[in-house]
């Protein structure tokens, strides 16, 4: 059996099923294929994610997968000291925690609706190459295997990403640039459903702990704990339980779920295309360093893929001059942000408890107008230079 396309995508998470999106849209003859049997599920993710980009990637916001509406985020210092920040000027994780499986099938939905075709049960197992070009993928479903050819691949395969690398791309990861995750849904908590809540410090090496209240006694309860900062996976379980059991808030609460997962926190991948293929979200390491969220990012790099897929396809050209018509729109859209929050995450991770607290308390007394980094940076630098002096270099 051989299948042929315009566009394949490999992955249905939110980055290949809003660049199906944009390819079928375009005019383009265009299959997804996912290998789990059920779009969405299991959930791998905290849920969080902000309100204002869902624009433009075309996703209405809909009571069918948001979970709870949050008025803002709160960070907690290590000596409790909390900083309280307005919805609208806190991070992309921040504004709706959703139910990630109904977001994710919701924009598969949308990817059929626009003209997509999509293969659930059908895993990618190579790549087809000729002439120097990526022309397809081998896949695999219900034990059979068959080539489908395509002008264009687009590889949304996630943080275990295997298209990239079948390539040729480098998409190796330090243990330094992975956190290990680990969450629990607790119902029967006692929380603030109006904030998403941000531990940090040495209770979560590298990385902190989320509270993204689902409803007014339901939360994930989560960590990520930088990998190279502990000696196995189960140990990010460890510093979570030990946080919980600390907080009666949490530890009164039953689990109903629980789940591991990584994350990259590298800077992204310094090349996402060859001629034919275009890497998007996860599998291009466009994770935001500081927060370990990737939604937002997966789904504005997916819808910049689609659409120059269209324009390749309708001028038949699938040459690297073409693709980096996708490198520069996505690199022009997040990169500096995203190298930015690199090396910050790189400082934040030296950093000792008494430092965080400092930082928070000073936080508390500045008038932020947003929370990127940068912009907390300077509205300290304003009040207390001292206390960002090994920063410098970021502003
Ligand atoms: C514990 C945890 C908590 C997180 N919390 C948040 C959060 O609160 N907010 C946020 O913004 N981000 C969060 N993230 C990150 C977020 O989940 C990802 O950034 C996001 O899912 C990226 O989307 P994607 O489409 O690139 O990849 P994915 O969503 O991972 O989708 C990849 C898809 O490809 C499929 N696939 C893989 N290989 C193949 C193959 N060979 N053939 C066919 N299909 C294949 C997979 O099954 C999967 O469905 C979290 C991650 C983890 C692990």
């Amino acid at each position: 059996m051989e299948l042929e396309y315009d566009v394949v995508v490999v992955g249905a998470g939110p980055g290949g099923s809003v660049a199906a999106k944009y390819a079928a849209m375009a005019g383009c003859s265009t299959l997804m294929i996912e290998k789990r049997q059920e779009i969405g599920t299991p959930v791998r993710c905290g849920e969080g994610i902000a309100k204002r980009w869902l624009d433009d990637v075309g996703i209405e916001p809909s009571k069918k997968w948001i979970a709870n509406e949050v008025d803002g985020a709160r960070i907690i210092s290590p000596n409790g000291t909390i900083l309280t920040v307005d919805e609208s000027r806190a991070g992309n994780e921040c504004g709706f925690v959703i139910h990630r499986d109904v977001f994710d099938m919701t924009l598969a939905q949308q990817a059929a609706s626009a003209g997509a075709e999509v293969m659930v049960k059908t895993s990618a197992t190579g790549i087809m190459r000729e002439d120097g070009r990526i022309t397809g993928v081998r896949a695999r479903s219900m034990g059979r295997e068959f080539n489908i050819k395509s002008k264009i691949v687009i590889a949304a395969d996630g943080f275990e990403s295997q298209v990239g690398r079948w390539a040729g791309i480098n998409t190796n990861l330090k243990p330094k640039d992975v956190d290990s995750c680990y969450e629990y849904t607790l119902v029967g908590v006692d929380i603030d459903r109006r904030y998403t809540d941000f531990f940090i410090g040495n209770i979560a090496p590298g990385g902190y702990i989320w509270m993204f209240p689902k409803g007014n006694d339901i939360a994930n309860v989560g960590i990520g704990v930088q990998t190279s900062k502990i000696k196995g996976p189960g140990e990010a379980k460890m510093y979570l339980d030990r946080f919980i059991q600390k907080h009666p808030e949490f530890s009164k609460g039953k689990p109903i779920m629980e789940i591991a997962g990584g994350v990259s926190i590298s800077p992204p991948l310094e090349r996402t295309t060859l001629p034919g293929l275009m890497l998007v979200g996860d599998a291009a390491r466009m994770i935001d360093p500081v927060t370990g969220g990737g939604i937002y990012n997966a789904c504005i790099a997916g819808r910049i893929a689609g659409e120059v897929a269209g324009r390749a396809v309708e001028n038949a050209d699938y040459s690297q001059k073409m693709m980096d018509a996708y490198e520069k729109g996505w690199r022009d859209r997040m990169e500096e942000h995203l190298y930015r929050n690199y090396l910050m995450k790189e400082k934040i991770s030296r950093l000792d408890d008494a430092t965080f607290d400092r930082l928070v308390e000073a936080m508390t007394k500045v008038d932020m107008k947003r929370m990127t980094t940068l912009d907390i940076l300077r509205a300290i630098q304003q009040k207390y230079p001292d206390l960002v002096k090994e920063f410098e270099e970021f502003m």
